[in-house]
């Protein structure tokens, strides 16, 4: 299996991924683990990677170009062609969908892994909508960055490849492994803001290949950015986490949202 990494700090995998069974998978050719620096697909003299998001805000958010760029360096296709080969390029998120023994079941199954390591406030998200496959969280909280979840899912992927345990048997038996679990089960998509899932961010360019930013947040009208984002909040929690909605701090007018969704879901 090869896998490889896009991170703003490379160094990190310095350590993690050259102990144990992973080192030893690596040595005996199981895994091939290659650490990509982000800032060599920049183009600028200070080799911006982030931005400010659009509609304004706290915190930065990484920037479209460099990761579309890397992933394009690694001849992956579209999603449908590099689903078809057996690859998953792989967001980083808070947002998505749990890592589990049953997920890294499907992951070992297939023949490369792309994972993208998310900083600041987080990623364009013109990156999940177009080049991840799949969205994986490593558990509800918010760490600073992609690198640890990265190197979390390279562990447990490593130790269910055949031969890295030495004895086969022994990963069968540890906790979670349904052995019926081999299935690629597709893309899939944070704990912010009352218990709901976060919004979608957005940084320049407004208009990227073609694929534009949603026009509220260009408007400069804070009560609609605010209005959309607690639908889009909502949405993607209906959609993804619906069983952290009945414990969520929802306002009236999160009530009403929710019923237009549900309302605009059924028509
Ligand atoms: N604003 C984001 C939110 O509320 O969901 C949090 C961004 S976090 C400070 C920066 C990056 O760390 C994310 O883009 C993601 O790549 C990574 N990250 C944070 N928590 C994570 C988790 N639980 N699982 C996987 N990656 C995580």
């Amino acid at each position: 299996m090869k896998v490889e990494i896009l991170t703003i700090f490379p160094d990190f995998f310095r350590g993690p991924l050259d102990y144990g069974i992973v080192s030893r998978a690596r040595q005996a050719g199981l895994v091939e683990i290659h650490v990509r620096d982000l800032r060599e697909f920049t183009h600028d003299r200070h080799r911006t990677v982030d931005d400010r998001p659009f509609g304004g805000g706290e915190g930065m958010v990484l920037k479209p170009e460099p990761l579309f760029e890397a992933v394009e360096s690694l001849g992956l296709g579209t999603v449908e062609e590099h689903t078809a080969r057996k690859e998953s390029v792989i967001l980083l998120s808070a947002q998505g969908k749990r890592f589990d023994q049953k997920e890294a079941g499907a992951l070992a199954a297939l023949e490369r892994i792309v994972l993208i390591c998310g900083r600041y406030e987080g990623v364009d998200e013109r990156v999940a909508e177009h080049i991840a496959d799949r969205e994986l969280s490593i558990g509800d909280y918010v760490l600073s960055g992609g690198e640890l979840g990265a190197a979390v899912i390279v562990d447990t992927v490593t130790r269910l490849l055949p031969g890295s345990l030495g004895n086969e048997a022994s990963s069968r038996q540890e906790s979670f492994t349904a052995v019926e679990q081999i299935d690629f089960d597709g893309p899939s998509s944070t704990c912010a803001s009352g218990g709901l899932l976060d919004y979608p961010h957005y940084t320049r360019p407004a208009n990227f290949r073609g694929m534009q930013v949603p026009e509220v947040l260009v408007s400069g009208n804070h009560d609609q950015i605010r209005r959309w984002r607690r639908k889009t909040a909502l949405q993607k929690t209906l959609r993804n986490r619906p069983d952290l909605l009945k414990d969520a701090a929802l306002s009236e007018e999160d009530k009403e949202i929710l019923a237009q969704i549900t309302g605009e879901a059924l028509d």
